[in-house]
């Protein structure tokens, strides 16, 4: 690419999670910014188990992206790019023009986990987390399953709050929350759930997804492939993560690994395209995906667009590794940084208490609604 200005280049970002609004407030006011999202807010998805138990919580994991961003803010949903025309097209046919594109598109879960694309609006998603908060508090026998981080850290919220109900962690692996870390760290995470009574069950398959009550409050049996019955009136998903990547199968489906996620090169651009850059869930630049890897792929990313602006050089990505933090209520929780793990008085200072939401805030250029409970 020849050398240009950044200040005159068109950069247009694809999707405003984590990974987008990092990105974004690295470039704001440096060149043409586009941040395009089908929703109107910015879904802090890590105050979700939160949200959950606590009236008002859900006010703090809802951030007005127009009040991010003013008028560089698009609400849209991406239907495709075209990099020979360098267009972004939205599903209404309007297309935009880039002279670098950030794919930012993330994962969905299931709710809580994360909010389906679909809820556009901040009312429509409070009343998403009104109506869980009444049936958590309506039902006396909750089981999630999964236990992975945001298995334990809801059903830790769930029995924090709520101590008289039963609440069981089933999976099929054979401990709490994958990934490499350290046993001492899971050591810690089930001894705290074990004092808040959380019942963990391992090594054991739900075969009956399908006919368990995920969307009401209702007396169902929980069953696993090892001919375990669970008795549940209420079940929470937190398995089946899949990245928002199905868009790009026709310009890129020959750049996606067999998880439907981009491929990208070391400088986190798309294989084959210099002003195509793909960062987050969607990439597959890491091994364990997390929303703290996204400020270091946004900085790379911004740093190489500069780059490649004034043809120089551009920066290698390098993970951070072995570093999590779980939260088990409001006070409770365990952490790994390198080869260090840390309790419950480190990570509720460092995470539990808000759950980040308060940082997330201001990235975006706003302040944490106070105490609504
Ligand atoms: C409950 C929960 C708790 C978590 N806790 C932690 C934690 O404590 N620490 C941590 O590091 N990680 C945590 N994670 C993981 C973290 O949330 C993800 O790694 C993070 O969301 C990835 O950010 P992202 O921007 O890549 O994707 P996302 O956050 O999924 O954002 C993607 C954005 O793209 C938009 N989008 C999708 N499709 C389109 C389209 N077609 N057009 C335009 N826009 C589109 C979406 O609306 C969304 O805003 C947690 C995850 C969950 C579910």
């Amino acid at each position: 690419m020849s050398p240009s200005k950044l200040s005159e280049m068109k950069v247009v970002i694809v999707g405003c999670g984590f990974a987008g609004a990092q990105v974004a407030s690295q470039l704001n006011g440096k060149c043409h910014l586009t941040v395009i999202d089908p929703r109107e807010y910015f879904h802090h998805c890590i105050g979700s188990p939160r949200a959950a138990v606590e009236a008002g919580f859900e006010k703090k994991i809802l951030i007005p992206l127009s009040k991010a961003w003013g008028d560089k803010f698009k609400q849209g949903k991406v239907r495709s790019i075209d990099p020979e025309k360098k267009v972004v097209i939205l599903e209404d046919g309007e297309e935009i023009s880039y002279d670098f594109v950030v794919i930012a598109t993330g994962s969905t879960s299931p709710f809580p986990g994360k909010i389906d694309l679909d809820v556009l609006t901040i009312a429509e998603a409070e009343s998403h987390y009104k109506k869980l908060q009444e049936q958590i508090n309506v039902a006396s026998k909750i089981t999630v399953v999964g236990a992975g981080a945001v298995g334990v850290e809801t059903a830790a919220e769930i029995a924090e709050d709520f101590p008289s109900k039963k609440v069981t962690v089933v999976t099929n692996a054979d401990n709490v929350v994958g990934g490499p870390f350290k046993d001492k760290m899971r050591a810690s995470i089930k001894n705290k759930l074990a004092d808040l009574g959380v019942v963990l069950i391992f090594n054991e398959k739900v075969t009956n997804l399908d006919e368990l009550s995920t969307s009401s409050v209702g007396a169902c049996t929980v069953k696993t492939d090892k001919g375990t019955e669970i008795e549940a009136d209420f079940v929470i998903v937190s398995t089946g993560m899949h990245v928002n990547t199905e868009i790009f199968q026709e310009k890129f489906g020959d750049k996606m690994d067999e998880r439907k996620n981009i491929k990208v090169n070391q400088f986190l651009q798309v294989e084959g395209h210099e002003d195509v850059f793909a960062i987050g869930d969607c990439n597959n630049a890491d091994s364990v995906k997390m929303a703290l890897k996204c400020e270091g792929q946004a900085q790379t990313v911004a740093k190489n667009i500069q780059a490649l602006c004034g043809g120089k050089s551009l920066k290698p990505y390098k993970e951070v590794t072995d570093i999590i933090a779980v939260s088990l209520g409001r006070n409770g929780g365990a952490m790994q940084l390198k080869f260090m793990t840390f309790g419950s008085f480190v990570t509720s200072r460092l995470k539990s208490r808000d759950l980040f939401a308060g940082k997330q805030w201001s990235l975006l250029n706003q302040k944490l609604p106070a105490n609504t409970k």
